[in-house]
């Protein structure tokens, strides 16, 4: 695990890329602001932390890391010990955790509740929706004792994600104050991740509706082999792919309103 810093003192701030190995923008995102090494006005932690999986270009080696943040995970994995790492840097502190995504270009937030000061920050991120995970127990980074943003930047390996992880690393600097800069905060669509959608045994996958676009009861929002599936009731996908999880295609959400600004 790579920790640097900008500024002087014990950070409140922490940005984090590369927990998924296959995920690059944010851990350049994380270069790119040591390389610049912006006068901040409070000391910010920098991190890239699951470096083997990301030399290797996988999502991890042993165990999802961003599953990894509970006490009964398999001790042995070699995340297990970064998790215990990464828990102890970023305890109490307020969090950006950037990530990319098979299913969507366009950036958004996820966070686990509004209240620990999440919500005037996330408002003033450039993001197409905010989805509210509510309170996991699955072993996400969550499950720290840290206020924690996380952020899908655009799609898994473009160039685009990679130049949103900046701009989202510089506006999370920004609406914590760590840099200068006036961000206005803006409505945003909330969403509730929702439960998530099992991929039947297959070969081939196929998802046909697109994130944060209502799918209709009876409607067919995926493929397994030669099996459609069809929505039990309205939902409006969140994290969708054919590939993007081996075991899931992604998450029910349910449309929530919208974050006003704060
Ligand atoms: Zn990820």
């Amino acid at each position: 695990m790579r920790i640097a810093q900008l500024g002087t003192g014990e950070p409140e701030l922490v940005i984090v890329g590369g927990i998924h190995g296959d995920e690059p923008c944010g851990v350049r995102a994380v270069e790119w602001l040591l390389e610049a090494e912006p006068e901040v006005a409070r000391p910010v932690r920098l991190i890239v932390a699951n470096e083997r999986a990301i030399d290797a270009g996988v999502r991890y080696v042993d165990a999802d890391l961003n599953r990894s943040f509970d006490y009964v995970s398999t001790k042995t994995a070699y995340e297990a010990g970064l998790a215990d790492r990464l828990r102890r840097e970023i305890q109490g502190k307020t969090v950006l955790s950037i990530h990319s995504t098979q299913s969507t270009h366009d950036p958004f937030a996820i966070v686990s509740g509004l209240s620990n000061g999440v919500e005037p920050i996330v408002s003033r991120l450039s993001v197409e929706a905010v989805v509210d995970a509510g309170p996991l127990e699955d072993g996400r980074i969550f499950d720290t004792s840290s206020t924690v943003i996380e952020v899908e930047a655009g799609y898994q390996g473009s160039e685009t994600a990679t130049a949103n992880a900046k701009q989202l690393a510089e506006e999370f600097l920004v609406a914590t104050g760590a840099l200068p800069g006036d961000l206005s905060a803006t409505e945003r669509p909330l969403f509730e991740m929702g439960k998530a959608i099992q991929k039947p045994p297959a070969e081939d996958y196929e998802v046909f509706v697109n994130n944060f676009n209502r799918v209709d009861q009876g409607e067919t929002f995926a493929r397994a082999d030669q099996q459609r599936l069809q929505a039990d009731e309205e939902f409006w996908p969140v994290l969708l792919s054919a590939y993007g999880y081996r075991d899931i295609f992604g998450y029910r959400g349910r449309k929530q309103g919208s974050l006003s600004p704060a």
